[in-house]
């Protein structure tokens, strides 16, 4: 449908109850199906591949028509049908709201945000007709100096205020996440399109910067794909509290959290790690506009919100992504060639540390994503590889072995141009097959070996001589501990020879394996994972004192382990082994030649 002479859809929400978390929503459709109009919740959020079953948080559901009621029935956990009428149907739903992740909804007295999954119910069958949303403010006292910011168009509101917004049907309903209370908005213009930040939050931060970084990163990835089309505005939402992080994508938006003070304070100068923590994770953002928002995977096409949709290339729209988002850093100036060695030398670390990369391949992990990468259990570490680490990895290796196969006439970056060209703007979701093939026809090689090795299997990527193309040196070290994750040179000789082969964590202040590692000492010895580690050698001991423990210990060892399992007590025999070299770090070659230098110089700048 969509055409103008269909009566929108008129949704309306009202902080109902802040106190108590609670939203109530309207819905009245012109003309509800005469069998009964269906209406349903979905299952899931774009961007985060998990079932949630939204439906479970609506609290109330009534319908009425004319001011009568009209008989509503659940049909199944997600969908409701009410009587049919030949009149104006009116839904009327509550919604309790207290996730305050970037893919939920939370209300209280201080603020408001919400994704449209969580609250905006869809009328089934009449999912293409444009919509009205009217933001209604709470009752005072709550919402005082409020505002409202979303990146959907006023339709009668004033920008950034309470009142009536449009959209052009339910999938873009529920794509521009809102942000209500007392915001910090700064404003700044890409390449002729209005930008915008509104951030949430006591940060102090220095917006004048803020908008001058992301105006970069932003400028970088426009002039790299091009302005969609449709890309008339942006906003980027920011939850900033004491900590946290995470991000989703939307068309028009992101929605974003990180730790307040991650933001840089007025007079702050360089580039502090958690600063460029919040920089990538902009520039990731920001980069799924191109890549997952516009040109998708032909399963996500459109999206079937009701069930899982399955995919075998999340490592390309997340791998591919994660590896343009540091990468965007360097290119644009923001960050300098050795700090974008240490993110990359941080990700090589997390995927040797991953056990599960010679169990799962990144097709396997896309495909699984939402009951394996999402759900995580005490074997993920052995069991699962990120599409996102090793997604990235896959992409910079194609990457170079383009350049160098090539002699520098082809690189990812013609593949990307390629791919938005061929399934950006077109609406086409690109097959399965669709990227490797695309990769072979850009480039005029023969890439079928490498795909089956590194992305159909578990084979091991060709980074340290991809990497030597470029001059940079790949080393490996062993962990100096816990807080170690890689990127980073240490002196050997500090360096602790020996591990558990576990990952410990803390459990109301006492330490318990969290990761045991298949066919490590810990493993061996019949340790499980959510043992409490009670004393090593008859000595109690902490989180905080096992690393320093550690080191008195050497390959060859064997030691007590004290644990309790559940409220059993028991000892196990140990032995020490020699720690892996499993911490990745990537040094620029201090006497390269001047072709290898300009090939990393086209790579990087
Ligand atoms: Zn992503």
């Amino acid at each position: 449908m969509n055409t103008n002479s269909v009566m929108p859809h008129h949704y309306t929400i009202w902080p109902k109850d802040p106190a108590a978390h609670v939203y109530e929503v309207r819905l009245t459709i012109a003309e509800p199906d005469a069998a009964g109009q269906v209406f349903a919740m979905p299952a899931w959020i774009p961007g985060s591949y998990m079932i949630r079953d939204y439906a479970k948080h609506v609290v109330a559901a009534r319908a009425e028509s004319d001011g009568r009621d009209v008989v509503l029935s659940k049909l199944d956990k997600s969908h409701w049908q009410a009587a049919p009428t030949d009149r104006e149907l009116t839904l009327v739903i509550e919604v309790f709201a207290h996730d305050e992740s970037v893919r939920g909804a939370h209300l209280d007295t201080t603020h408001a945000f919400f994704n449209g999954t969580c609250v905006f119910p869809a009328v089934v069958g009449q999912e293409d007709v444009p919509c009205m949303l009217d933001i209604k403010a709470p009752e005072k006292p709550v919402g005082k100096n409020w505002r409202v910011a979303t990146s959907m168009n006023c339709s009668g509101a004033e920008q950034y205020r309470f009142g009536t917004y449009e959209v052009n049907d339910y999938a873009e309903l529920i794509d521009h996440p809102v942000e209500i209370g007392e915001l910090s908005i700064g404003e700044f213009d890409v390449c002729g399109v209005p930008h915008a930040i509104a951030i949430r939050g006591k940060t102090r931060a220095d917006m004048a910067r803020l908008c001058h970084d992301l105006q970069r990163i932003c400028e970088h990835h426009m002039s790299f794909l091009g302005a969609p089309q449709d890309l008339d505005r942006y906003l980027f939402l920011l939850n900033a509290p004491g900590t946290g992080y995470g991000g989703l994508e939307h068309r028009w938006s992101s929605a974003l959290i990180c730790g307040r003070d991650n933001l840089p304070a007025r007079g702050e100068e360089g580039v502090s790690d958690e600063y460029r923590t919040f920089l990538g994770l902009v520039s990731h953002e920001y980069f799924h506009l191109w890549n997952v928002k516009r040109m998708k995977p032909a399963a996500f096409t459109p999206y079937d919100l009701a069930q899982e949709s399955h995919t075998d290339l999340l490592w390309v729209f997340e791998g591919v992504t994660s590896y343009y988002d540091d990468l965007g850093l360097v290119r644009s100036g923001l960050i300098d060639v050795d700090s974008y060695l240490e993110l990359l030398g941080q990700i090589v670390t997390r995927v040797i540390r991953s056990g599960g990369r010679r169990k799962q391949s990144v097709a396997e992990s896309s495909f699984d994503a939402w009951t394996k990468f999402y759900k995580q259990d005490a074997n993920a570490a052995n069991a699962i590889i990120s599409y996102y680490a090793k997604g990235a990895l896959i992409a910079l290796s194609i990457d170079l072995k383009l350049r160098i196969e090539t002699d520098g006439a082809v690189s990812l970056d013609d593949v990307m141009k390629a791919a938005w060209q061929r399934w950006g703007e077109s609406g086409v979701g690109m097959p399965e097959e669709g990227f490797e093939q695309l990769c072979a026809e850009v480039s005029g090689l023969d890439l079928e070996d490498f795909f089956d090795a590194t992305v159909r299997g578990t084979g091991e990527l060709p980074l340290e001589a991809l990497l030597k193309t470029q001059g940079i040196e790949y080393h490996l070290r062993r962990s100096a501990g816990g807080k170690d994750s890689g990127g980073k040179s240490q002196e050997e000789g500090k360096l602790p020879a020996v591990w558990l082969g576990a990952v410990l964590g803390s459990r109301a202040g006492k330490p318990v394996f969290q990761t045991v590692h298949n066919s490590g000492p810990a493993e061996k010895a019949g340790i499980s994972p959510g043992d409490e580690l009670v004393a090593l050698d008859g000595l109690r001991i902490s989180l905080a004192g096992c690393e320093a423990r550690t080191r008195r210990y050497h390959a060859g060892d064997k030691s007590d382990v004290t644990v309790f399992r559940g409220d059993e007590l028991m000892t196990l025999r140990m032995k020490w082994e020699e720690a892996p070299a499993d911490t990745c770090y990537l040094l620029r070659d201090s006497e390269e030649d001047s072709a290898t230098a300009s090939r990393r110089e086209a790579w990087l700048s």
